[in-house]
């Protein structure tokens, strides 16, 4: 993409609204825009990053197993009347009645239609075990939407919902999303820590929260420091192995973790001193499983082997997506602006030309343009005529991983500058040495 044709609106001044520091970056990047309280347009730059978070859910999804469909925003209350959430649910939902006067609500979860589904189409366990999930919409009326995406009315949301014969199943289907989760979290190079947590209005006995560390997060968290020592990293793991996902659920939750709202002194203190930790962190997902909850006042069968009627077991399993892009903000910045992680950055590399219009330096530029597009890697090319240092203060506020720096005076001596957004550090490279490390570096992704 060449800046001079793109749509970036940038804002020199920090906006008054903006409290914490990723609402205050997404907005002057020109990123989002509100449209009113907690509802957002996706700038071209901020929809480019919530769909590559999307992509890493949707693959970290289907490698585990679980399957991709979607379900409508709106819904009917009929169905919440079935479970009986109509009521208890309060002043979050949205309801809209249509022309006929029905009862509709705008969806704040999935649990009830997926039910719905699954009672239509299924009847034996022999369909089982089955996890579907959707990345929708969702609307949460919220008595106070703040900080942005980070808890907006509308947002975009991975829900999972497993349906399992017998709860065996259904923790081995909880284990799975444990697992699925680490690593796309870890994808997104985000360190989000498993808690224990309460079931809330959907319910359930086990749950476990994914929160990532950072001083504006809403939950007060409470950790053994040796939990932020554990990785998941590249290791293969079978998602139908029942002792290997249980491994790993054990290997990430057997540390102290737990959100004030589970929170235990006494259990607590039993963590030695030096490595107890009280913090903040943002919640950027939840595993539930909550048994036949919803199937059996819904009717939610199977026939079993005995050939008995069974409800099913189901957990549900949701990730933020929305709220992600302010979580990895919050997670990496600096005072002049984002740094994304390779995973999700809107585009792979930067270039800059320092002087547009001198025939030398636009040529080395498109060269390098092309070199980056035939690779498969997005570069954004800043072609504009603006002075270097706007350039420089444009790229460093949009965050890119890497930035190429072209010049005349280095193109003399074969070479330009390529910098870690990161780090800050700089090195000096023949324009194919640059694109090369810059592609090894994302072929190791
Ligand atoms: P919270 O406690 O932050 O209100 P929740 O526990 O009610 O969230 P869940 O039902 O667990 O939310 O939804 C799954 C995920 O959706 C959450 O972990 C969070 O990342 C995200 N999410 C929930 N509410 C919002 C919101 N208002 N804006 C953005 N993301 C949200
Ligand atoms: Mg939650």
């Amino acid at each position: 993409m060449r800046l001079s044709r793109y749509f970036l609106p940038v804002l020199k001044e920090n906006p008054s609204e903006a409290q914490i520091v990723s609402h205050r970056y997404m907005l002057r990047a020109g990123m989002i825009k509100q449209s009113a309280a907690g509802i957002y347009s996706w700038l071209p730059l901020g929809y480019k990053v919530l769909k590559n978070i999307e992509k890493i859910v949707h693959e970290e999804q289907i490698r585990a197993g679980h399957i991709p469909m979607l379900m409508p925003t709106l819904q009917s209350a009929d169905l919440w009347r079935e479970s009986g959430r109509y009521d208890d649910y309060g002043q979050e939902m949205l309801r809209i009645s249509d022309r006929h006067g029905r009862d509709m609500l705008y969806g704040p979860t999935n649990e009830e239609l997926i039910t719905d589904i699954f009672r239509s189409h299924v009847g034996s366990y022999k369909d089982l075990p089955l996890t579907l999930y959707h990345i929708q919409w969702k609307f949460r009326d919220e008595i106070r939407p703040r900080f942005g995406v980070m808890r907006g009315r509308e947002f975009l949301m991975k829900d999972g919902y497993n349906f399992d014969l017998t709860k065996e199943d259904a923790l081995h289907a909880y284990n799975r999303h444990l697992v699925s989760y680490l690593r796309s979290y870890e994808r997104m190079g985000l360190q989000a820590i498993p808690m224990r947590a309460d079931g809330g209005p959907i319910g359930g006995d086990y749950t476990h929260e994914f929160l990532v560390l950072a001083e504006t997060g809403e939950s007060e968290v409470f950790y053994d420091s040796e939990i932020t020592d554990l990785k998941f990293g590249n290791r293969e793991i079978d998602y139908d192995s029942v002792e290997q996902c249980q491994a790993v659920l054990e290997e990430f939750t057997s540390r102290y973790a737990r959100t004030d709202e589970t929170h235990d002194e006494a259990l607590f203190a039993q963590v030695p001193e030096e490595r107890r930790r009280v913090a903040r962190g943002i919640e950027v997902g939840q595993i539930f499983y909550f048994g036949t909850k919803y199937s059996e006042p819904m009717g939610a069968t199977v026939v079993n082997e005995k050939q008995e009627r069974v409800p099913v077991h189901m957990g549900s399993h949701g990730i933020g997506v929305s709220r992600l892009v302010g979580a990895i903000i919050e997670a990496s910045h600096d005072d002049k602006g984002i740094i994304w992680p390779e995973g999700v950055t809107p585009f792979h590399v930067g270039i800059v030309n320092l002087k547009q219009g001198d025939a030398e330096a636009d040529a080395a530029c498109e060269a390098l343009y092309k070199s980056f597009t035939a690779l498969g890697l997005e570069p954004l090319y800043d072609d504009r005529s603006e002075r270097a240092g706007a350039k420089f203060a444009t790229m460093d506020l949009i965050g890119l991983p890497w930035r190429i720096t072209v010049g005349p005076r280095g193109l003399k001596n074969g070479v330009v500058e390529l910098t870690c957004r990161r780090t800050g550090e700089s090195e000096e490279l023949a324009p194919e040495m640059a694109v090369e490390k810059v592609a090894g570096i994302y072929a190791g992704l």
